[in-house]
């Protein structure tokens, strides 16, 4: 019964792909947890948002925990160990960007950001401070639910990945899908997983042009011309980290790793 609610849930919230809602909805409801309880912080200074977000979520059954400013979030994180935070941007003392570009350069974590503005976005996003979702104030609780198993459906499965990719080497790049971990130079660059994710899915395929729409339904996992802004989002936020000659912009059709770099599949 709860798959059926669970299922009409995900079908109202996202226009996706019926071969891709067959194959995600399992494993998102496995996600669930059946044996385990995905652990999410929520962090919101608001108490009546933070509690319903939790009640939500606790029902949904999900393990919450909430907090309601940014230094108790970086404590709670770093105790709790959660595998996705919730993170408003208004926050009293330490604001919800800094949160966030300090859980990520702690240890990369699933986030979802709260904004009160739609055009408030494309500012975080350009800030590159590593959120891997964004949703807009007010939000229907269903669509944070469906977000945010979608998420983690994509961490997961991004670690039981049974045959890793080769490293890809891309001029001074070299990806390791099995570390999901990526060097520029000698330097290693702190990826967050939404941003590893889209990198990894244009260098599989360099110099080949990927729409808006193929990167948001491969990356994302979910068909929604309204989310396309989410790749570009992301996108900006690859080239700030690094370089901006990486990702070549084809104008009304989508992206493409740039062919200038010489790519070479590793052994
Ligand atoms: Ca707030």
């Amino acid at each position: 019964m709860t798959v059926e609610v669970e299922r009409a849930d995900l079908h109202r919230t996202f226009t996706a792909s019926a071969p891709h809602l067959r194959r995600i909805l399992p494993a998102a409801l496995y996600a669930a947890g059946v044996s385990h309880k995905p652990r999410v912080l929520v962090v919101e200074d608001e108490p009546t948002i933070a509690e319903a977000i939790a009640a939500r979520l606790e029902a949904e059954g999900f393990a919450v925990d909430q907090v309601h400013d940014g230094l108790a979030a970086l404590e709670r994180a770093a105790a709790w160990n959660p595998e996705l935070v919730v993170l408003d941007v208004m926050l009293p003392g330490l604001d919800g960007h800094e949160v966030c570009r300090r859980l990520q350069a702690d240890r990369p974590v699933p986030v979802l950001m709260l904004t009160a503005r739609d055009d408030e976005i494309d500012l975080l996003v350009g800030l590159g401070i590593g959120a891997d979702d964004y949703m807009t104030k007010p939000f229907s609780m269903r669509e944070l639910v469906a977000r945010i198993r979608v998420l983690l459906r994509r961490v997961e499965r991004a670690r039981s990945a049974v045959t890793p990719a080769p490293d890809v080497n891309v001029n001074g790049l070299r990806i390791d899908d099995a570390s999901r971990r990526v060097w520029s130079d000698a330097d290693e660059v702190h990826l967050t997983p939404t941003e590893f994710d889209l990198l990894s899915c244009l260098a599989a395929r360099p110099g080949t042009v990927l729409t808006r729409q193929s990167l948001l339904a491969e990356v994302w996992g979910w068909s929604d011309a309204s989310g396309t802004r989410t790749v570009d989002s992301h996108v900006k936020s690859l080239r700030r980290k690094l370089g901006a000659d990486l990702v070549r912009t084809v104008r009304g059709v989508g992206y493409a790793l740039e062919v200038g770099y010489a790519l070479e599949q590793g052994s």
